[in-house]
């Protein structure tokens, strides 16, 4: 190939590129239009049907010319994101996170809030975990570990679990741990997320190119239909997220649906993100994912909730895939170098403490809410486990983000239900504070409903 040549087909190429974007511009104006007349006639931004239809033509004919049909469907992913980007009109969702820094702000300029909002408990850590702290740094154990944590906590999680201490990589809070965890992935992966959920996976997911296929948990006990799921699946599928005892309605899954749900991500091969962060808040038996072996599975857990230690931000994760593990650890490795070491000491401490007393006095509260809800105009399932209560205004009209807004002028901060998907008649309440003021809250909560 002489150089003209090369010269030539670069320009070629040039041409090519710019026609593609003049098609990806117009596919995009289309697009636009396209949601006007879903939000007009109140049609949903996401037709699974029209999509399955549409990437089974792009396959077929990807196949027919030769193109790879993975990365044209990975192609079409990020063009079909971008489509619900543009016809999604909620792109300020509030999340959790936002209600709290503004009901701080209130709080800053002098009013008293009630926090029914914060995903926090708000009872101390054991104080052999305080004292370990110290003991820490007076051992001078406050230097740079190994990127995947100390062996000792490794190894301690490990042997609760059944695992090797290998298979765990101690991170800065569970939070983390998903984000490590997403981020195995590349563009136009998918991943599927069962509504309602904590925000945390699809903005993992969103950050890193990542799409996310919802599918929504049934209203009236928050059970998974498999079939649903199993029509989420394609050949782009690569995470199905699981996070049980729920945030935010509580939910434990019964082992059938567990078992059937392993049973598609084993046929599909598929990993199973399973964040347990509120493993240690269970009322009702419970499954972890850890029990099973012959899937793929990452599961997340964390000190933050079991022993009340949000702040010290340590938690960790567990993987019985040998490659993932290495990926992970290298980078948190490039990320943080390592968790802070004082921390690692403490919640290797705190594995000697009683995680127990945390859930009974959660249990108490939880109870107590229901009680009172329960003589509300709302609705809700009552939970097998976690800190909150998902509950569902009777009234027709009610948008969860203006109730919270209103509310939290009266002195009371709950989570609009939006934050958790399409659930806007829906709030979240928590039971992490003490009953007088749960009380206090919930008579604010209670006349503002009326
Ligand atoms: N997973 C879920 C479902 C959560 O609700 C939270 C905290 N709100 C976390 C993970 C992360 O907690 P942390 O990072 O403090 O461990």
């Amino acid at each position: 190939m002489s150089i003209d040549e090369l010269e030539n087909n670069r320009r070629e190429i040039k041409k090519i590129t710019i026609e593609i974007i003049d098609n990806v511009k117009k596919r995009m104006d289309l697009a636009k239009k396209i949601g006007d007349i879903k939000q007009r006639y109140g049609l949903s931004i996401i037709d699974n049907e029209k999509e399955r239809e549409l990437r089974s033509s792009i396959m077929d004919y990807s196949n027919k010319i030769g193109l790879d049909p993975n990365f044209a469907s990975r192609l079409l992913n990020l063009l079909i994101d971008e489509s619900r980007r543009l016809q999604s009109k909620d792109e300020e969702s509030i999340t959790p996170t936002q209600i709290f820094v503004k009901s701080k702000e209130l709080e800053r300029s002098g009013k008293k809030i009630i926090h029914l909002e914060i995903g926090e408990p708000d009872l101390d850590p054991p104080i052999i975990v305080g004292k370990a702290l110290n003991e820490a740094i007076e051992k001078k154990r406050y230097r740079y570990t190994e990127a995947a944590g100390i062996i000792e906590l490794r190894d301690a999680i490990a042997k609760r679990l059944g695992v090797e201490y290998k298979d765990v990589i101690i991170t800065p809070g569970g939070r983390f741990g998903v984000y490590l965890a997403i981020s195995l992935l590349s563009y136009g992966d998918e991943i599927i997320v069962i509504d309602p959920s904590w925000p945390a996976y699809k903005d993992c997911a969103r950050l890193r190119g990542v799409s996310v296929r919802t599918i929504k948990s049934k209203e009236d006990d928050w059970s998974i239909n498999l079939d649903n799921l199993k029509d989420a699946i394609n050949s782009n599928t690569k995470m199905i997220v699981l996070n049980y005892p729920n945030n935010p309605t509580g939910k434990i899954l019964d082992e059938e649906s567990m078992n059937g749900i392993v049973e598609l991500a084993r046929r599909y091969r598929i990993t199973i993100l399973s964040d347990e962060v509120y493993s240690y808040y269970a009322f009702k038996e419970y499954k972890s994912i850890a029990s099973y072996d012959d899937v793929d599975y990452i599961l997340i857990s964390s000190f933050s909730k079991a022993y009340s230690m949000t702040g010290f931000r340590v938690g960790f994760v567990v993987s019985n895939n040998t490659s993932y593990l290495k990926r992970m650890i290298k980078h948190q490795s490039i990320a943080l170098t390592s968790v802070a070491e004082p921390m690692q000491y403490a919640a290797l401490k705190a594995l000697e403490g009683d995680h127990k007393v945390y859930s009974s006095i959660m249990k108490k509260r939880l109870d107590y809410l229901a009680e009172r809800l329960g003589a509300m105009q709302l609705s809700f399932y009552k939970p097998d486990g976690g800190m909150y209560i998902f509950a569902k205004s009777r009234k027709e009209d009610f948008n969860s983000l203006k109730f919270a807004s209103s509310l939290l002028e009266k002195g009371v901060a709950v989570t609009p239900g939006v934050a958790f998907g399409e659930y806007n008649n829906y709030i979240r309440i928590s039971a992490c504070n003490d009953e007088a003021m749960l009380k206090e809250g919930l008579d604010i909560l209670e006349e503002s409903l009326r």
